[in-house]
């Protein structure tokens, strides 16, 4: 299933026995809230694209797990350790150099995988796609096709660290979330969208000063799983629509 995980002679014989393609996880450094470890959004993308390979599978489509691109641009998080940001331009060259040596090796198609939601980074990435016409895709929530197919807090726009990404951290990786503290935490209604659309520069500036918003105290295991199903199933169609398209 991982890319990094095979050798040359593995995959020049999966690559000459027929189309592969190829999906890249991106995340971010980012403050996830008290509870929540800073490299969470690398964590649900490569979740997500580790189940988006079984049901790739089961349209008869072979797909291989690249390893991930785990930094981003993280502005809004500035004035909390470890928002590791880089320059918007520099993450369009290098997943654009990735993207383009993967096809120069021979995969049929490369899909993007983004789960940091901040509309500057998931332009980056866009970006660095451009071009590439059916031979790229990016499957990222921030649309409304796929923000619709996901939980009433991430439409609601009061979604980082809250009940939906600690759900689906309590489905990925369990150890990695702190429970006692996730359940003392006080539901926050602050929408992300509301505020940078009127705005506001800083998770500090929306007066979100413990670097989340929204419940974490609700999450479950059950219901990242099912998020999980729901994004495995936004980069499953991606891909497939862009085949499709060649
Ligand atoms: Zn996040």
């Amino acid at each position: 299933m991982r890319l990094a995980e095979l050798t040359y002679e593995a995959l020049a014989e999966r690559l000459r026995l027929g189309p592969v393609v190829v999906l890249l996880p991106v995340g971010s450094v980012e403050p996830h809230g008290p509870h929540l470890p800073l490299g969470t959004d690398t964590l649900i993308s490569e979740a997500v694209v580790l189940r988006a390979v079984t049901r790739l599978a089961e349209r008869g489509i072979d797909a291989l797990v690249a390893p991930a691109v785990p930094y981003g641009v993280t502005d809004y998080a500035q004035g909390f350790a470890g928002a590791v940001s880089i320059e918007a331009s520099v993450l369009t060259a290098f997943v654009r150099g990735v993207v383009t040596a993967l096809l120069g090796e021979g995969f049929a198609h490369v899909c993007v995988v983004n789960n940091h939601l901040e509309p500057e980074h998931d332009a980056a990435i866009r970006a660095a796609t451009e071009g590439l016409g059916a031979r790229a895709s990016v499957a990222c929530p921030l649309t409304r096709r796929w923000g619709r197919t996901l939980s009433d807090e991430y439409k609601s726009g009061a979604c980082h660290a809250g009940r939906y990404e600690t759900s689906l951290v309590l489905a990925s990786n369990p150890e990695l979330v702190c429970e006692p503290k996730a359940r003392l935490l006080p539901a926050r209604t602050t929408s992300l969208s509301r505020g940078i659309t009127s705005g506001e520069r800083t998770f500090a500036e929306m007066g979100l000063d413990q670097a989340y918003t929204g419940a974490p105290a609700e999450a479950s295991r059950e219901e990242g799983e099912d998020l999980l199903v729901r994004l495995a199933e936004m980069v499953t169609v991606e891909v497939s629509e862009a085949l499709a398209g060649t």
